[in-house]
């Protein structure tokens, strides 16, 4: 949490530091994926044709800059909130026990994937999409880069539902930082483009409740249905997963470019 006075200098200091160590991660998962491992990999890779180019990866960058600058910005209000005394926020590890640490955690993360499952489909309403999502679905053939590939306005309500929560639960600062480890990692797994989950994963609770890199991708080339974010159980229950998914999970690399063009 950010602890200068001026909200612009905790601003530029915070954007500067995020920005770099995020492009460095997404930057070493693409050397060591897409480059290193283009042919190593080649099992592993969920869609046929490869379609990411540098006008893809510029155009990527460009709109990841705006997020991280939104969700900076986000971030300075809620250390200012904290610092003010607004927020249920606390850093008093004794005012907490281990397991309502991981509950809270837990609650977020099925709270905020509902949120997004809901925005996400609404993103796909005609109106919307032209106008907001189209953005993120430039991208086609999804590689790490992809992942804050955004418009504004969607980087800014996919990543707004911590807020209500901040002011209502008590939440021990340090699970903020997990919460944004665990949803960078879920993002670039979801984005990778290569799908490395062992094939037990779709048939064993809690992992068969879980999203893959196979199942965001299918959002990408079948442009409805797979709307969750870290769990499939919305799309289920709902009647939005596609259909093929679990197939195409188990199929993968060659025997999957086989019977399908993508
Ligand atoms: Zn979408
Ligand atoms: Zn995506």
């Amino acid at each position: 949490m950010l602890e200068q006075a001026h909200p612009l200098a905790m601003f530029f200091q915070a954007f500067v530091t995020q920005t770099v160590g995020y492009l460095v991660v997404v930057g070493l998962v693409f050397l060591v994926v897409w480059r290193w491992g283009e042919e190593r990999f080649r099992g592993s890779r969920i869609q046929a044709k490869k379609r990411v180019n540098q006008k893809q990866l510029v155009f990527e960058v460009k709109n990841t800059l705006g997020t991280l600058a939104i969700g900076t910005a986000s971030a300075v209000i809620i250390s200012l909130c904290y610092a003010a005394g607004l927020t249920k926020l606390s850093a008093d590890a004794s005012a907490f026990t281990w397991w309502g640490i991981i509950a809270s955690i837990i609650g977020f993360l099925l709270l905020n994937d509902l949120w997004f499952y809901a925005w996400h489909r609404l993103l796909h309403q005609p109106w919307l999409y032209r106008r907001v999502h189209a953005v993120h679905h430039k991208s086609v053939d999804v590689n790490p880069f992809s992942v804050y590939s955004f418009h504004p306005f969607e980087a800014f309500i996919l990543g707004s539902a911590i807020f209500p929560v901040l002011f209502l639960v008590p939440i021990y600062l340090p699970a903020l930082g997990v919460l944004q480890v665990l949803g960078m990692m879920n993002n670039i797994m979801s984005h990778l483009g290569y799908e490395f989950l062992p094939r037990w994963y779709t048939r064993i609770p809690p992992f068969r409740w879980m999203n893959t890199a196979t199942f965001h991708n299918l959002h990408h080339t079948k442009l409805n249905g797979n709307y969750g974010l870290f769990f499939r159980f919305w799309d289920r229950a709902l009647g939005t997963e596609v259909p093929e998914y679990e197939e195409t999970f188990l199929k993968r690399g060659a025997a999957l470019h086989a019977s399908n063009t993508n």
